[in-house]
């Protein structure tokens, strides 16, 4: 949990600690339990309450009572006052979220295996659907804080720019900040989607303990996102999380990107996977070239036929998690974290199929059992979890302390 400072000049980092302290107390928090957990003097706090009580970002109407002695008074955000929009751009599925300050999603949106060809038409596509999500969430427009988009790495935040995602073709170098912006009038944020998700998943836990956690994104491609002492891992460039070339021991085909002939991105390639299928006598769609569309047309029909029973369907999908499994155990040891998390729209297609054997090679390849144990499991987010990230970082960004100071004033 952060702390805050009794220094007036900081009032607005104030603002935002007390914040988080109300929004991870579902149950409500009174004025003096704030004062414990954010260290601020009541004065302080006795300040930010009143300037968010007439912002009506937060209510103080509700009393409780519990156990003897006085009942109290807790402080709750004011759930819808502030809304924002989380677009997860993934090759195989286009999603939108509408979600308020308390993380709850109010509406959704899902396009599966978009065509994405032309950037320019997946640009107004966003627009269209996100002022359809806002005309139906029926919260006027100055209450939304903005647009946050996760996409595939890797990218330029600062002039949001998508640079050129390896499962993305015709997104090399494409603007996506400044058009919609200019179509939406909102602001707009974009993140690499495993850093988004990292965001989500940690703004979504309620519990005030330390996070340290390893989240493997299994979306088009995989990726991981790394969250170390509650903050999630930028990295220099903002593109933290690449795992696609770590070596898994599993040999496939010699990669053009590193040169290994056991990465986990040759392994778990459409194009390595169908080959095996073929080998073991099972036939997979088989195409000249694997855009986006081929490869979830492809896995999805594998995903299918493993979840009818098949046999080498179910080996394939085994054998493809197992290799994400050895990289996440490998990432939790040299990280020592105590959680890997699996989220992201294709690992609610195999989850119940792979989950015992993902667990089993994550605990084989940690090191510090030792010390302590290492838990996998699900995010709660589920396959919105790219989009509740977006939504999260949009959110995190105008709560932050300066942008908090443009907002409120
Ligand atoms: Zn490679």
């Amino acid at each position: 949990m952060r702390r805050g400072t009794n220094l007036g000049r900081l009032g607005d980092f104030n603002q935002a600690v007390i914040l988080e302290s109300i929004r991870r107390a579902p149950e409500g928090i009174s004025r003096v339990e704030l004062a414990g957990s954010t260290g601020l003097s009541p004065q302080t706090i006795s300040n930010v309450v009143r300037r968010l009580l007439d912002d009506g970002i937060v209510r103080e109407d509700r009393t409780i009572v519990s156990g003897p002695g006085k009942p109290r008074t807790v402080l709750e955000l004011e759930g819808n006052r502030l809304v924002s929009i989380g677009i997860h751009l993934d090759p195989s599925v286009l999603s939108f979220v509408a979600m308020n300050l308390r993380g709850e999603v109010l509406r959704e949106r899902r396009i599966e295996v978009p065509n994405l060809e032309v950037a320019a038409e997946t640009i107004q596509l966003m627009a269209t659907t996100v002022k359809e999500l806002i005309a139906e969430i029926r919260i006027p427009k100055k209450h939304i804080v903005g647009v946050g988009i996760a996409v595939p790495g890797p990218v330029n935040v600062e002039d949001g720019v998508v640079l050129n995602p390896p499962l993305l073709d015709g997104w090399a170098d494409v603007e996506l900040v400044n058009p919609l912006r200019k179509l939406l009038r909102l602001q707009v944020i974009i993140e690499k989607d495993t850093i988004a998700s990292a965001v989500g998943e940690l703004w979504q836990s309620k519990e005030e303990k330390n996070n340290d956690f390893v989240f493997i994104y299994c979306g088009h491609g995989f990726g991981a996102g790394l969250v170390l002492n509650n903050d999630v891992h930028h990295g220099a460039s903002n593109n933290a999380g690449e795992i696609g070339h770590y070596s898994t021991g599993h040999k496939s085909f010699t990669c053009e990107e590193c040169g290994a002939d056991d990465c986990l991105a040759a392994g778990t390639s459409y194009e390595y996977i169908s080959n095996q299928a073929k080998e073991r006598g099972l036939e997979l769609p088989t195409y000249e070239i694997v855009g986006p569309e081929q490869r979830a047309e492809g896995m999805n029909r594998l995903y299918e036929l493993a979840h009818e029973g098949n046999k080498v369907a179910k080996e394939l999908v085994s054998e493809t998690m197992t290799m994400v499994a050895e990289v996440a155990g490998q990432l939790a040891n040299s990280l020592d974290v105590r959680e890997v998390v699996f989220g992201g729209p294709q690992w609610d297609k195999v989850r119940e199929l792979v989950e015992d054997e993902v667990r089993e090679a994550i605990e084989r390849r940690f090191a510090l059992r030792g010390v302590h144990e290492i838990e996998t499991r699900t995010s709660e987010l589920r396959s919105n979890v790219g989009a509740v990230g977006g939504a999260c970082v949009v959110m995190d960004a105008s709560l932050s302390p300066k942008a908090t100071a443009l907002l409120l004033r």
